[in-house]
């Protein structure tokens, strides 16, 4: 559901929205939104709007499991990255695998890949996730590009 901050923007999401970014070895797991789904065709991370009652971890969880069948028995969280907008807020979550990960493409996703920090750029990036790749202190960038190959 549409919502509007007190910016004046519209954002995705009543209670506000988050998303679950994994890395490993430098690369980050991106998926290709579906044509059909809104910014189709851009790249970002699974995540989604956050159901009532529902926190920034469970909701970037469960979207991770809708969209790339990814079992949260395998993501460790290592921090989050928050995103304030007029009192609307998105939060990045920042994991690393635990062990071997099976991802599928599922809902609204048309591909996923690791994607080395430094190519992420040169990527369409879907707006809210290139705000938070450019913000100016660049949380997410050097997490992805500080992270190592994950024990498999
Ligand atoms: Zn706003």
């Amino acid at each position: 559901m549409w919502t509007s901050c007190a910016a004046g923007h519209a954002h995705w999401g009543r209670h506000g929205a988050a998303g679950l970014l994994l890395a490993r070895d430098g690369t980050a797991l991106l998926q290709l939104r579906a044509g059909w789904a809104h910014q189709g065709g851009t790249w970002s991370i699974p995540g989604g709007a956050l159901e009532r009652g529902e926190s920034p971890l469970e909701a970037a969880l469960r979207e991770a499991e809708e969209e790339l069948g990814l079992s949260s028995d395998v993501v460790d969280v290592r921090g989050t990255f928050l995103a304030e907008c007029g009192g609307w807020a998105y939060e990045t979550v920042l994991a690393e695998p635990l062990g071997v990960v099976h991802t599928r493409d599922r809902a609204e996703s048309d591909g996923h890949r690791w994607v080395p920090a430094d190519d992420v750029d040169a990527l369409p990036l879907h707006p809210a996730f290139r705000k938070a790749w450019d913000d100016p202190d660049g949380v997410i960038r050097a997490f992805v590009a500080g992270t190592s190959s994950a024990a498999a």
